[in-house]
């Protein structure tokens, strides 16, 4: 939808600009929009399971109101932020490799929309268990043992003050744990953490409150058995 409306915007800014050579002011106001369509803008992935597959680890009311108005405001109000400081850049690495440069709302919105798109990634029904082969390997030379990972990841998870997330990172084909605060990312040049992100656990009260109110622990114990060990092999 969003691709034929930017191609039709192109291709009409182009046949137009063809069909009115030397009216420059009109030629120029078309490029520009051309230019605008074509810039990132976030979108909201489709939820790969239903609202309940992460029962009872997590709760199908939870899931809607994450998802359905936390997730999708982040995107709104990111893509308010491109378009109205007129943000440009061509990817999404691109636009966290500049998280120092961007307002609070392009940060904190876009860090929301990409966390979250991953965090859907990660989990699925009947998941958890331990991961098998190269992420087990992975995971045993960086760590020790697959317990010794799930151990320290917790830990991380547990002692991230206030709203945040904790993260499995491959830096330069190291595994490491950490966590950032708010929605920023393992990508933004902001954070002291940085690598490619393999697993990630939001950690703010909305993903967990309802079912779990204060006991953050039993909701990272539980959220252990939603993992997408498949998933997280494919970042790998
Ligand atoms: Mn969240």
């Amino acid at each position: 939808m969003k691709t034929t409306r930017r191609k039709f915007i192109k291709d009409a800014a182009q046949s137009t600009a063809l069909a009115t050579v030397g009216t420059s002011l009109l030629f120029n106001s078309l490029e520009a929009l051309a230019a605008q369509a074509s810039t990132l803008q976030f979108s909201q992935i489709a939820l790969p399971y239903a609202f309940n597959a992460l029962e009872p680890n997590i709760d199908a009311l939870t899931m809607e109101i994450h998802y359905g108005k936390h997730h999708a405001a982040y995107i709104k109000n990111v893509n308010e932020a491109i378009a109205s400081e007129k943000i440009s850049f061509e990817n999404e690495q691109q636009f966290f490799a500049n998280a120092s440069k961007l307002s609070t709302k392009a940060r904190n919105n876009g860090g929301g929309a990409w966390n979250h798109n991953f965090f859907w990634q990660i989990m699925k029904a009947n998941g958890g268990g331990a991961p098998t082969g190269k992420t087990a390997d992975a995971i045993q030379g960086s760590f020790g043992s697959f317990e010794k990972f799930k151990e320290q990841f917790t830990d991380t998870a547990m002692k991230r003050f206030g709203s945040g997330w904790a993260w499995l990172v491959n830096d330069g084909g190291k595994l490491k744990i950490g966590s950032t605060p708010n929605q920023d990312n393992p990508l933004m040049d902001v954070s002291e953490l940085k690598g490619t992100p393999l697993l990630a656990i939001d950690v703010w009260e909305h993903a967990y409150y309802l079912k779990y109110q204060n006991k953050r622990a039993d909701y990272i114990a539980n959220w252990w058995n939603t993992i997408n060990w498949d998933a997280v092999a494919k970042q790998l």
